[in-house]
């Protein structure tokens, strides 16, 4: 009687481990395939280029915020498996922990501190607009007032320009849908971030349309890790600071956009 209990007892224990073992998944980013990998998920939005893109025809992701998780990931001693989300899907994603970390060009503020934990800043931003070249009406954000406006969905442009009062803003997926719709005469202006509409006129060739200067805001960059992995928040830190030290971070920054400013 007594040995069946105990054998019971190890039958016991033995599947309580299986099962940690199956469910500890990617909590703290340490999920293999099996093979040993340590395994970094990543979540991105690829529609904002220079930070994250896929040119046509070609299989990899591209871009600063790209090159910089990888060089991270690197650093740390993980595979970056990356994952192309909807900008308003990845803090969903990381909370149901499909996803280890997020680098999106996403903003570090109090709203999002409250569902996750951002990594120390790494690039410097700020919102801005688009018009089309021959506006003659927009020269400031005053005067958006009574202007159809477009901004990305669950983004900092969104959340800024709904407080300008009487604005008609337009919410669309992608920044590229909110160029479109300028372009297409559907809006007066898009907001987004600056980096982004600079290099959307300068570099994708747009034509018909002009950034304005003045910014409506200034605002950092983080890495998002879930409000419970501080753990991997202290690893990404850690090996962020690394690759600044030894040039790796000067490196991708000027690949992107040349010299630091
Ligand atoms: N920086 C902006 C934000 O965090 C936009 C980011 C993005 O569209 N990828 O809301």
């Amino acid at each position: 009687m007594k040995m069946r209990k105990v054998l019971a007892l190890l039958a016991v224990c033995a599947f309580a481990v299986f099962a940690l073992a199956g469910c500890g998944g990617s909590q703290n980013a340490s999920s293999g395939s099996g093979s040993g990998a340590k395994v970094l998920k990543v979540g991105s939005s690829i529609d904002f280029a220079p930070f994250e893109f896929q040119d046509e025809g070609q299989k990899e992701y591209q871009g600063f915020d790209m090159d910089l998780i990888r060089a991270i990931g690197k650093e740390m001693g993980y595979e970056v498996e990356i994952q192309n989300l909807g900008f308003d899907g990845l803090i969903p994603a990381l909370q149901g922990k499909n996803i280890d970390v997020i680098i999106s060009g996403m903003t570090i503020n109090d709203e999002r501190k409250q569902n996750v934990l951002f990594s120390e800043p790494y690039y410097q931003s700020g919102l801005t607009m688009v018009v089309r070249s021959d506006e003659q009406g927009i020269k400031t954000f005053q005067d958006l007032k009574g202007k159809k406006v477009a901004v990305q969905m669950g983004t900092t442009s969104a959340a800024e320009v709904s407080k300008i009062d009487g604005v008609e803003v337009k919410t669309l997926n992608t920044p590229a849908d909110c160029f479109m719709e300028l372009k297409a005469g559907g809006v007066d202006a898009v907001v987004n971030d600056r980096p982004v509409n600079d290099y959307y006129i300068t570099k994708s060739g747009a034509t018909g349309v002009k950034a304005l200067e003045e910014k409506l805001t200034a605002e950092d960059y983080g890495i998002a890790v879930g409000k419970d992995n501080k753990e991997l928040q202290e690893k990404i830190n850690a090996a962020f600071k690394k690759i600044k030290e030894n040039g790796e971070y000067d490196k991708i920054f000027a690949k992107w956009f040349g010299e630091k400013k």
